[in-house]
């Protein structure tokens, strides 16, 4: 095979592959273990030369899904509980087929009017579905890091604006540190975010007043009043340790007596607004001057989604709009150019999976699910508690657990490393995946049920794996 002209006519096969495997694949996923390491070898597979005469799309498609429906991490099935990873609801990813189908330039309006009104619409969604007001603007971005680089850019922008600066125009030459406060909740994503912002990930200031990290207001009020020009606030709505959140009124209060400029990070935490249960914690969002959140997370929409929410919609376009190249047109209110509302240029329609799954479930079907897990989380929480071998580190707080292997007879200075082991043994099983993070200065684990996919007795599982694990290193 030479020129992919010659498949013009068979263009439709190798999806035909893909969509054949996906049946059998997903209906696989709650039985498999979420990693089976005796298929690594078959990566190697993967490798060889560049071909020079290639294989044709049939052959080269139906390789590599033989290839990663076995080698794959079946983190998209009810059992990977490490870090923060959602799944993929059925309408979600048939969306995201829907997108690489249509694959649309999705960063102007002329050359995809269907991918901006997609985004159009979700953004308006989703800010109902958060309870953000109407008149908020938006974009969606490809993570939540890149939501942060998109909010915390405004941010930049209207700070070095204070300083009678254009920063999109001029730089960040000459210009002081811009004073970023947070508490010891804050995500690395927001040091990284400010890094690439020409910031300094190390400007961030954190005020905490223990070492789980929760805010200390009066510190934090003392150094706004110090200092001495425009400033930036970073809120944290869930904590990935414990599911912790920064006070958001309290900080809002803060940001609006000394003039801040309010961010805030709620990558999942933001869901916590789609139930009665929760909503409490979300209070004080729409006071926010910019917002972010993961759809790969909560929403369960495939990788890669995330999106940016600002108070005012014209801080976006300052920030990352108008690049001085006289072929691009300009923006309109009706037809949107989202690639100068974000860090991208070119991009896929990554609204299609995220109407699909909104359409398809709705505000219930989301609210549903999230007090599924809310409950999972819980009963997670008492399993740990009634588990004479497990300490439970933190109270559960939205689909986060925090413990620890703790067996009679092992002594305090001991249990990192036996933490450690254990995380490390749970990976190489692979029945359940949960690996370990660090909290408080022990090593511990802090699994997140918030798979679409994933019950109660998802997590009994991992108890009772984690257990058996547990009773051979130390046994
Ligand atoms: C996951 C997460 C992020 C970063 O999200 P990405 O989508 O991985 O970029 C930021 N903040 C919090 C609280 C998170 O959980």
């Amino acid at each position: 095979m030479t020129d992919p002209l010659d498949e013009r006519d068979i263009a439709g096969a190798p999806l035909a592959v893909v969509a054949r495997a996906a049946e059998p694949y997903l209906a696989s996923l709650p039985d498999r273990p979420v990693h089976d390491r005796a298929q690594d070898p078959l990566l190697d597979e993967l490798d060889g030369p560049l071909p020079d005469t290639g294989d044709g799309a049939v052959a080269a498609v139906e390789r590599l899904v033989r290839i990663g429906t076995r080698a794959a991490t079946h983190s998209s099935g009810p059992r990977f509980f490490h870090f923060v990873v959602g799944g993929s609801t059925p309408a979600a990813m048939a969306g995201d087929w829907a997108a690489s189908l249509l694959d649309q330039a999705a960063g102007l309006w002329l050359t995809s009017p269907l991918a901006a009104r997609a985004e159009t619409v979700v953004l308006r969604w989703l800010k109902e579905l958060f309870g953000l007001p109407p008149g908020f603007g938006g974009v969606l971005t490809p993570s939540a890091t890149l939501a942060h680089v998109a909010g915390l850019a405004a941010a930049r922008h209207w700070w070095a604006a204070g300083h009678g600066v254009d920063v999109a125009s001029q730089g960040l030459a000459g210009l002081p540190a811009m004073p970023v406060l947070t508490s010891g909740l804050v995500h690395v994503s927001t040091r990284k975010a400010l890094q690439i912002l020409g910031c300094g990930r190390d400007t961030l200031r954190t005020f905490a007043r223990d070492d789980a990290g929760r805010v200390d207001l009066e510190a934090m009020d003392a150094a706004l009043a110090g200092a001495g020009g425009p400033a930036v606030i970073v809120a944290n709505l869930g904590e990935v340790n414990t599911g912790d959140s920064d006070p958001i009124t309290e900080l809002a209060d803060l940001a609006e007596r000394h003039g801040a400029w309010l961010h805030v990070d709620g990558a999942f935490g933001l869901f916590a607004a789609l139930s009665p249960r929760t909503a409490h914690l979300a209070q004080g969002v729409e006071r926010a001057d910019s917002v972010t959140a993961d759809g790969h997370k909560w929403l369960n929409v495939p990788y890669e989604s995330g999106f940016s929410f600002v108070r005012d919609p014209a801080s976006l376009s300052r920030a990352f709009g108008a690049w001085g190249a006289a072929y691009l047109p300009d923006a309109d209110e009706e037809r949107i150019n989202y690639n100068m509302l974000g860090p991208e240029s070119s991009r896929r329609a990554r609204a299609l999976p995220i109407w699909a799954t909104l359409r398809a479930y709705g505000r219930d079907g989301y609210r549903e699910m999230v007090e599924r897990h809310l409950d999972v989380a819980a009963h997670l929480g008492g399993l740990v508690e009634a588990a004479p071998d497990l300490e439970l580190l933190a109270p559960v707080r939205l689909c986060i657990a925090c413990f620890r292997y703790r067996p009679e007879g092992v002594p305090e200075e001991r249990l990192d490393e036996l933490n450690a082991r254990l995380g490390e043994a749970l990976l190489a099983d692979g029945r359940v995946y949960a690996g370990t993070s660090t909290y408080r200065g022990m090593t511990v684990f802090r699994p997140a049920p918030l798979n679409w996919r994933t019950t109660k007795s998802d997590v009994e599982r991992l108890v009772d794996v984690l257990r058996e694990l547990g009773a051979r290193l130390t046994g």
